[in-house]
């Protein structure tokens, strides 16, 4: 891609009130703009890191026999208030009336629809398990929607849904999902702990949320280098207080930023939603059910949190909206000849190339490319001496190479 061509506008000021690290890098480096609190347009380089975290939570999740889905949006009231959460959760819920006044509301989350979606089509232990997942906007009226992509009034989620016969296949699926999560996080180069958490009003069972641990978290989280964690809301120990499970460490006390929440929803929602299933033996009984849902637009906030530095943004290997920076640094034809060259090859090598072919000083290309944060930049430039410049953005090594190296250090990096 020629960035002549490509519609990044970097932005110098951004609003006083953007006060999260993620928003601002976000918004000054191009990625995103801010319509209102707490909800943002993807421009094309924030679509690009959009859908490359889409593909791999997809991956990931069709890896465990989940199929997608697609639900809407724009619900009836009808189907909230068989769960009693049109009254109970109104305060986050955006209600309003359409035509002939019915009322409706946006999608916070999707249990109802999704068991609406079961009970017309399940009858018998025959047709469990199965799981639908879908990757969709949610609409919750936040009340504090400061912190950029980290808490929107509309944001996207990935939402798995798995319906079962008995609880024993429930915990089966629930670990395997668990797992599932720890290697999409690991893909995506984000560090996390999976964190016990309250189980809710479905489940004595602890639910489990995947805590990134910055500073700039909202949540607080009590852990042991054993793998023991748990959230504030429901730990009984204190910082600084033997580990409760391994006896032998220290309980650390961190901030986190909640990426993900898994939970059995046991047979919550199919009573109230009535959703049956015949045993073998010929029984009516009730659906068990798992939720797990992950923030696909809070992980692009979280990852601009915790891998940055004063520069801008340096993005994981498998988020990155360009795998390369190609830059020419200077107008000497020479230079943007050997430039246009370099591009040609690592474009027939498919290598994902964002060439800042732009008639713009060094140091403007410099500092944007900085900002804007693909792990690897070549230049071009008159000091170059038909060789490239390779640097990592994580690294202030430079060297120079040939082409042919390039190619192959480049593919050494994204193998
Ligand atoms: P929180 O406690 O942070 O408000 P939640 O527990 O209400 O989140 P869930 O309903 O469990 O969130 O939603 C699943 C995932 O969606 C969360 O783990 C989080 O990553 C993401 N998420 C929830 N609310 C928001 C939001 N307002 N903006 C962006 N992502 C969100
Ligand atoms: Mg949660």
């Amino acid at each position: 891609m020629k960035q002549s061509k490509y519609f990044i506008k970097t932005v110098k000021d951004i609003a006083a009130d953007e006060v999260a690290i993620n928003a601002q890098l976000l918004t000054k480096a191009g990625y995103i703009d801010k319509l209102m609190a707490g909800v943002y347009s993807y421009l094309p380089l924030g679509v690009r890191v959009l859908n490359n975290i889409k593909q791999i939570v997809r991956e990931e999740m069709e890896k465990v026999g989940g199929n997608e889905v697609l639900m809407p949006a724009l619900q009836p009231k009808s189907l909230w208030s068989e769960t009693g959460r049109w009254d109970e959760i109104k305060d986050v819920l955006f209600q309003f009336k359409g035509r002939g006044g019915t009322d409706m509301c946006l999608g916070p989350t999707h249990e109802e629809n999704v068991v609406d979606i079961a009970r017309k089509r399940v009858s018998s232990y025959k047709d469990l398990p199965f799981a639908l997942f879908q990757i969709q906007d949610k609409f919750r009226n936040e009340p504090r929607a400061k912190n950029g992509l980290l808490r929107g009034r509309e944001f996207s989620m990935k939402d798995l849904y798995s319906f079962h016969t008995d609880i024993e296949d429930l915990r089966t699926y629930y670990d395997k999902v668990k797992q599932a999560y720890l290697n999409m996080y690991e893909r995506l180069g984000m560090p996390v702990i999976a964190v016990e958490a309250s189980g809710g009003s479905f489940s004595k069972e602890f639910s489990h949320e995947f805590q990134t641990l910055t500073a700039s978290g909202e949540d607080t989280v009590f852990h042991c280098s054993c793998g023991w964690a748990q959230n504030k809301e429901i730990a009984k120990v204190k910082k600084g207080a033997k580990c409760p499970a391994c006896g032998d460490g220290v309980v650390m006390m961190s901030k986190g930023i909640e990426v993900g929440n898994i939970f059995k929803l046991n047979q919550k929602y199919s009573k109230t939603m009535n959703l049956m299933f015949t045993t073998a033996e010929g029984k009516q009984e009730n659906v068990f059910m798992g939720c797990y849902g992950f923030g696909v637009s809070r992980a692009i906030g979280a990852i601009v949190e915790i891998s940055h530095d004063k520069d801008g943004i340096i993005w994981p290997k498998n988020v990155t909206p360009f795998q390369v920076h190609l830059l020419s640094l200077g107008t000497d034809n020479k230079v943007l000849e050997e430039a246009e060259e370099v591009y040609k090859k690592l474009k027939k090598e498919n290598i994902d190339v964002l060439y800042d072919d732009r008639d713009e000083s060094v140091g403007v290309k410099l500092k944007e490319a900085d900002l804007i944060g693909i792990p690897l930049r070549l230049i071009v430039s008159n000091k170059t001496n038909g060789l490239i410049e390779y640097k990592e953005r994580a690294s202030d090594d430079a060297r120079k190479v040939a082409v042919d190296d390039v190619i192959k250090l480049v593919k050494k990096y994204y193998v």
